[in-house]
């Protein structure tokens, strides 16, 4: 029995269940990997902490194929709703905490709110976590000035003196341009000269007469009593030290992978702590595959299309997995939905 909330299925955690294939993660890997395993009619639970993953922390997507430009929840929900079209259930506000291989090769997959189930083969496209800076007053301030998703929390700073943007990949420059709409003044501070996001966003942020670019700098220390109110930043190639009087920092520098997560599900990783994985998204461990931002396949090339490339293909293999293991046996026709 589930029930239809605001557009979004809530579905009871399973306890005891049985499913063909668990994936771990509902960002567009997962919800591709799902869009597949269902047709190829393997029972599949996503559990995930939400829906849409990386997909949540931007505004727009102009170069997902076929789609033109459109509201990146607007593709989270097509992902979404695609997936459940063809069964498989999602169940979300659910972090999986471990998957361990059983005697008979199937896996137990357990986590929150009581989450215990069990899969014959599951696939990890549980994405990664923003970086964190690592400088002091950045954890005391969290939450209180200090921002990890300029597109979440732009607004709470409309009508501001000004912020800090720290990146010169494409999360810091969309997040500058959004900002230096809300707020007086931004400094994007970016350690060297070159700039990892695309051209078009740059050109935009050179643009803005409020973005004032802070380059081959570093963040040395954050400050404030009990918000943030000044950002001191370094240059690296002249030394000179700035104090920023500012009311927020936003803290753009790419992500990370779950690394303690992976050690505990004992597969193997690369020396930054993506899962290792083969053309066939195969993973260290057997039965298990992985895809998406998570994995070591065309790093520095994060996009919804590589996720969603990946998905499927780790659907694939888990499907030819489970088929030649025969641990799948394909269900009579009678009971097939039509
Ligand atoms: P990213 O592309 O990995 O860029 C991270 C930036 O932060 C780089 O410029 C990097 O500097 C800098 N950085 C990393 N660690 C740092 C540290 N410890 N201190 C200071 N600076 C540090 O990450 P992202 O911008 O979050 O984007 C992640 C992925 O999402 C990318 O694939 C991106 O294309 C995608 N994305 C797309 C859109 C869009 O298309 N609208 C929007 C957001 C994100 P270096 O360049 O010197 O390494």
């Amino acid at each position: 029995m589930s029930l239809r909330l605001g557009g979004l299925k809530r579905v009871k955690v399973p306890r005891g269940e049985e499913y063909d294939i668990v994936v771990v993660g509902g960002g567009p890997a997962g919800l591709s990997a799902a869009i597949y395993t269902t047709r190829f009619l393997l029972s599949t639970l996503v559990v995930s902490k939400d829906v849409g993953g990386q997909l949540n922390l931007t505004n727009w997507i102009d170069d997902y194929p076929g789609m033109g430009g459109l509201e990146a929840s607007k593709l989270v929900e097509a992902f979404r709703s695609h997936a459940e079209m063809f069964g498989a259930k999602i169940v979300t506000g659910v972090t999986v905490t471990g998957v361990e291989k059983l005697g008979d090769g199937r896996f137990r997959v357990t986590g929150s709110r009581g989450l215990d189930v069990t899969a014959s083969a599951v696939i990890l496209a549980v994405g990664s976590e923003r970086r964190k800076l690592r400088v002091p007053g950045e954890d005391r301030l969290a939450g209180r000035g200090v921002s990890y998703c300029s597109v979440c929390d732009a607004p709470l700073f409309k009508g501001k003196d000004a912020v800090v943007v720290v990146g010169g990949g494409d999360a810091a420059f969309e997040g500058a341009v959004l900002l230096s709409g809300y707020v007086k003044k931004v400094y994007l501070v970016h350690r060297r000269r070159g700039f990892r996001a695309k051209p078009y966003l740059v050109e935009e942020a050179r643009s803005r007469p409020n973005i004032e670019f802070v380059l081959d700098t570093v963040v040395k220390e954050i400050r404030g009593e009990d918000r943030v109110e000044s950002v001191v930043v370094v240059n690296k190639v002249t030394g000179e030290e700035r104090e920023l009087k500012v009311d927020g920092i936003f803290i753009e520098i790419g992500n990370e992978p779950p690394r303690e997560f992976f050690e505990r599900v004992g597969v193997e990783t690369d020396k930054d702590g993506y899962v290792k994985v083969d053309e066939f998204m195969r993973t260290s461990v057997e039965g298990i595959f992985a895809a998406g931002d998570c994995t070591t396949v065309w790093k520095g090339f994060r996009q919804v299309i590589t996720a969603a490339a990946m998905g499927a293909v780790a659907a694939y293999s888990a499907y030819n997995y489970l088929t030649e293991k025969g641990l799948y046996k394909p269900k009579p026709l009678t009971q097939l939905k039509a």
